[in-house]
């Protein structure tokens, strides 16, 4: 997919003075609920209001959603309130539906985008549509997994394209319920500047409390917009319970959030940056060259162990390392969970060198 401005016209055209905003619920649960949070949404800077129709649940027994009669519902919606409507669609009835039910814009979920196939049906079925349509990140971090199935909407003369970065699963757990790898995220917006890329930051913290400052994040990293769950009763939600604010906390949400400029052109201020920015180029090169020393040194230990047909791993040495390096990294500010994926990684590469001398 070549970079091509078209893709973002739909957003530019719609001139806001502020992140595109698309709130409601997780799930469309009934008539009342859906009406309920949408006139609370009315009148804010609530552009698209959303809920899920179709549920893809983790397990089977779960609450699946109440099916196409909510489409019903949200055209009621768009009636009473204006607001323009947003669901999930799954496969090729899901999108005739939703066309036909006039919803005006359609995301793709985290669970389908992982599967070519369903991707392709649902371009197919979607094959020139002027509806705007989203690509949820697959679960797991794999960015050409994620390229693929917007090329094939882009493919399907799909016009009207973004991407939501909902974070992604991981083994190890953290305090994410998803975990967000940014620079995943910033590397899609690096190569396609002209798809617009939304947060969904209730997915990512899976907790309320956190929404806030993950938000902000994606602002100062210029995301385009938010995907934020909304419910009048978050407690008794009938699908993510946890994650989801009430209209009221999101209006104040949206109130504190500070919107940054992606540049300015004042020339003290860009003098101060261009300096700052020497010193960490410097810097960088400095890491680059210290880090193949350090490799050249892992590289004589294994010419040594070879001699002496020693195992490449050495728990124990590597779990010193690893817990002084913590240590050596809280006093500069580094993070422990910073300081343990680098050192993971620069391990790796020592194992991988050791294991070639060794089998040589
Ligand atoms: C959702 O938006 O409610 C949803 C199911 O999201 P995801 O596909 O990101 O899990
Ligand atoms: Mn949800």
């Amino acid at each position: 997919m070549e970079n091509n401005k078209q893709l973002r016209t739909w957003l530019d055209d719609m001139k806001l003075d502020h992140p595109l905003v698309i709130a409601g619920p997780c799930s469309a649960e009934t008539e009342d609920q859906v009406l309920k949070i949408a006139h609370e949404l009315k009148d804010t800077d609530v552009n698209y209001y959303r809920a899920g129709i179709w549920k893809p649940r983790t397990r089977p027994g779960m609450f699946e959603g109440v099916g196409a009669l909510g489409l019903k519902w949200l055209q009621k919606v768009k009636e009473e309130t204006g607001l323009k409507t947003a669901t999930e669609v799954a496969n090729r009835a899901h999108v005739e539906l939703a066309i036909e039910h006039d919803i005006d814009l359609l995301w793709i979920g985290a669970r389908s985008t992982v599967s070519p196939f369903i991707v392709q049906e649902i371009a197919d079925a979607l094959k020139g549509t002027d509806k705007v349509i989203l690509v949820k990140n697959p679960v797991n971090p794999d960015l050409p997994l994620w390229l693929g199935a917007i090329e094939r909407l882009a493919s399907a003369d799909i016009k009207k394209l973004g991407v939501i970065h909902r974070g992604f699963s991981t083994y190890e757990k953290t305090k994410y319920r998803n975990n967000p790898e940014w620079q995943l995220a910033i590397e899609l917006q690096t190569k396609f500047p002209d798809l617009p890329l939304i947060n969904d930051p209730s997915h990512i913290t899976g907790k309320r409390d956190m929404i806030f400052d993950v938000s902000q994040t994606a602002l100062d990293l210029n995301f385009d917009g938010l995907m934020i769950e909304t419910h009048n009763d978050p407690n008794k939600a009938w699908s993510d319970a946890s994650q989801q604010v009430t209209p009221k906390v999101l209006i104040q949400i949206m109130k504190d959030l500070k919107i940054r400029k992606e540049t300015d052109p004042e020339a003290e201020y860009n003098s101060k940056l261009n300096n700052l920015r020497a010193q960490i180029d410097v810097v960088d090169n400095q890491i680059i060259d210290l880090l193949g020393k350090r490799m050249k040194a892992a590289d004589s230990i294994g010419e040594l162990k070879k001699q002496k047909n020693v195992a490449v791993l050495q728990s124990k040495r590597w779990n010193e390392i690893l817990g002084h390096m913590v240590l050596e990294g809280e006093l500069r500010g580094l993070s422990e969970e910073f300081v343990l994926k680098m050192f993971k990684a620069i391990h790796q590469e020592s194992i991988n060198h050791q294991e070639k001398i060794i089998n040589s």
